[in-house]
């Protein structure tokens, strides 16, 4: 039986680098689209040893912004895709679009392409927060944008929202959130604003032009949120994802579940077999690299493989099941580890319970007061880990 694998596609091409923006994006360089067009399918021929025997699950095209290639192009991706590995019966092909630059027509596209589903950027449906976070479209942009994905035939879509932005009140927030409910979408990620380091809003920052956030309002918006998600019929399935039923990202829970998922395009980040790996991030120097090194095999445009040391590698399983709130059973750990989940980080998850940050039976998932902390349980587990498990891993996988 064929194996499942998610691709994750990297397009990074934006319209404007945005000023809190430390992806791998790049605005200016539209140019260089047909070239990376190309390398994208010298790459797929490239990696189809890596496809062999592999069924797609999921497809998710990330950015940058890649509604900002042409629809054709997707297209093209998807069609060399398909004729490299089957695609499983309803495979999600999700894409991520910004709503200044997504017309109807370019929506009717991608749909007829074979994208099953919209991740549209809304981040706040306040005119000055978006000014601030150098978006380029209104909010009724983003409210045409739904209307268009739904006339073209998405039946799911998600909206992206950002909190804990610099002099924002939490009833601004709420506003937001309230205004993104009004459209009623499939899918709801929230995320908090970090100042990125060499970003120009750290540089702002650092300058004292903007203060950030206080961590304790951002909690509070996270929690005043869930609230209004949950009233409004979401259900919460990751720390910063909310679903109708039937909603979920199968493409993003491939990077939560220690799924397997190839990389394309430029900066993009891989998992196979328990390697991690990335790709080159310049778009240009990832275009000269396939050019030269297809023809020898897979992984033409490798930047860095890492195999992560024992404890990190079980520590990385830990926080990212963590992250689900569904959590994990001790039996799925100790079938993946061929470890016994009490001796390898019973005193954490003992402490952790204790403190009332997650239950332990049937299953090891956060509490509501843990979804908070989960960035301190998750560095609490690695430094235990670390401490108590050998650097080599016994063959488990
Ligand atoms: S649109 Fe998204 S990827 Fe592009 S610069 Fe802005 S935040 Fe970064």
């Amino acid at each position: 039986m064929s194996r499942p694998i998610a691709v994750y596609v990297h397009i990074p091409f934006c319209t404007v680098k945005c000023g809190y923006c430390d992806f791998n994006a790049y605005a200016g360089m539209d140019a260089l689209k047909p070239a990376y067009l190309e390398a994208l399918l010298a790459e797929i021929r490239a990696n189809a040893p890596l496809l062999e025997g592999r069924t797609i699950a999921s497809v998710g095209f990330g950015g940058g912004t890649p509604g900002e290639l042409p629809a054709a192009h997707i297209a093209t991706v998807l069609d060399a895709l398909r004729n490299t590995a089957p695609f499983a019966p309803g495979a999600e092909v999700t894409l991520e679009v910004n709503p200044g630059t997504s017309s109807p027509a370019h929506l009717n596209a991608l749909r007829a392409a074979g994208v099953t589903r919209l991740s549209i950027g809304a981040q706040s449906f306040d005119p000055a927060e978006l000014a601030f976070l150098d978006r380029i479209h209104s909010p009724e942009a983003t409210a045409a944008t739904v209307a268009a994905a739904r006339a073209a035939g998405f039946t799911s879509v998600s909206l992206d929202l950002m909190y804990g932005l610099p002099g924002q009140p939490l009833e601004r927030w709420l506003a937001t959130v309230r205004a993104a409910l009004a459209l009623q979408p499939d899918h709801l990620s929230l995320y908090a604003l970090t100042i990125e380091p060499g970003t120009p809003l750290a540089r702002r920052v650092e300058r004292g032009e903007v203060t950030p956030a206080d961590p304790d309002l951002t909690a509070d918006m996270y929690e005043a949120a869930s609230d209004l998600l949950e009233t409004a019929g979401f259900e919460q399935y990751e720390l910063s994802n909310w679903a109708r039923p039937g909603h979920q990202s199968r493409h993003n829970r491939a990077y939560w579940t220690d799924a397997d998922y190839l990389a394309l395009g430029a900066g993009a980040h891989g998992y196979l077999a328990g390697e991690r790996y990335a790709n080159i991030d310049h778009p240009r120097a990832y275009i000269d690299a396939v050019a030269c090194n297809a023809p020898r095999g897979p992984r033409p445009a490798l930047a860095a493989v890492t195999t992560p040391p024992h404890p990190a590698h079980v520590a990385d399983w830990l926080a990212l099941r963590l992250r689900l709130l569904e959590g994990f059973s001790p039996r799925e750990f100790e079938a993946r580890w061929s470890l016994s989940l009490e001796a390898a980080a019973g005193p954490v998850l003992a402490d952790a319970e204790a403190a009332g940050l997650l239950e332990r039976s049937p299953r090891v998932r956060l509490t509501r007061r843990g979804r908070l902390l989960h960035g301190e349980l998750a560095a609490r587990l690695l430094a235990h880990l670390d401490r108590t498990l050998p650097r080599a891993a016994p063959a488990a996988r």
